[in-house]
């Protein structure tokens, strides 16, 4: 990205996540991981959503240090400014003000059958508009940028569509304005905890912190469940039924992995030193992580400056956007009127 904004041929994509703090495992594997390889292809705006974290029920005093730890979590892994645009979504108001504007173009029906929505809705007694409203932020967060693609999991796939409908909405009702964005879907799968059946959350409790310390990182793996046919060292085990044999896709090469398989099944290696092996792989690839976020988390200024300058970057496209879209719905109403 020459210029911080855009490359002449290069696809543009955005994504996002919300700002709960340090990034654990299950970020790192199912987008971070992703998002870095992505720099080098595509012109790549990441974005902290804490606009939306405000429908999580998150204290208002813990969000600004999550936005911050989150921020060395990306800088951390290699996410970069020089290469990306790194900003929080607060810091650029365009986002919600488009997200009020594709109401208008966003039947009710189609939020409410979002599986998510559905799932969110049982836990209130009385549901807040903004978890059913929550996707068309998510559209405004992509269309404000007028992106080509957004890197997603398969979780999201649903919530994307919806995005390309509300484009092609919008676009048929005021003049082509947005292009309908493609889904790049991982090829992670869903990434379980290591609770082995839930998905990898921090509120679970069932993940590891990108940046823990190979102690903690150990401590974390132990706990991972793993085949529950192979109760004793000597019962042959079933690595298609492991999520620790999973997990050692991600930081070993094929013939450890097939070593790992292999060992499983003749019972001549038993789950523990399976999962250390496993521990040290992940502590070695983190390492480099908790080297840069200990700079990160040194020099705050550094981080807050790279947001700061994302932001601006950031912004400069928002602006241009919502100048079109407010002059296609009628919103420049002084010019309007000749
Ligand atoms: Fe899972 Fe490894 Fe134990 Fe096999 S040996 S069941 S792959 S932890």
């Amino acid at each position: 990205m020459s210029d911080g904004t855009t490359t002449p041929g290069r696809k543009r994509i955005f994504s996002g996540m919300q700002p709960s703090g340090e990034a654990h495992l299950g970020n790192y594997l199912g987008a971070l991981k992703r998002w870095v390889d992505m720099q080098d292809e595509y012109d790549c705006i990441w974005c902290i959503v804490d606009d939306h974290a405000i429908t999580s029920g998150l204290a208002p005093k813990e969000l600004p240090g999550n936005v911050l730890d989150l921020a060395v979590s990306f800088l951390a892994v290699g996410l970069d400014p020089e290469r990306a645009i790194i900003f929080v979504q607060s810091d650029v108001h365009e986002h919600t003000e488009l997200a009020w504007l594709l109401n208008a173009v966003t039947p009710k029906g189609d939020l409410e059958r979002m599986t998510q929505y559905k799932e969110k809705a049982q836990r209130f007694e009385s549901v807040p508009a903004g978890i059913l409203n929550y996707p068309i932020l998510q559209a405004a967060d992509i269309l404000i940028y007028k992106a080509d693609a957004v890197p997603v999991g398969e979780d999201q796939r649903q919530h994307l569509e919806l995005t390309r409908d509300i484009a092609r909405k919008f676009n048929a009702a005021y003049g082509h304005t947005f292009p309908e964005p493609e889904a790049l879907i991982g090829d992670a799968g869903k990434i379980l905890g290591l609770d082995g059946d839930a998905k990898m959350s921090k509120s679970v409790g069932n993940t590891v912190r990108i940046l823990a310390e190979p102690d903690e990182i150990w401590e974390r793996v132990r706990t991972a469940v793993t085949d529950p046919q192979r109760v004793r060292r000597t019962d042959p085990g079933r690595p298609e039924m492991c999520n620790v044999h999973s997990l050692h896709k991600f930081f070993a090469d094929e013939a450890t992995v097939a070593d790992v398989a292999a060992q499983c099944r003749a019972a001549t290696r038993g789950c523990v030193d399976c999962k250390k092996i496993l521990a040290d792989n992940i502590a070695t690839t983190f390492a480099p992580f908790r080297e840069r976020a200990a700079h990160f988390r040194a020099h705050p200024d550094e981080v807050r400056r790279t947001l700061d300058e994302g932001a601006q970057k950031a912004r400069a496209i928002a602006a241009e956007t919502m100048a079109e879209v407010r002059r296609k719905m009628g919103l420049r109403w002084r010019d309007g009127l000749g």
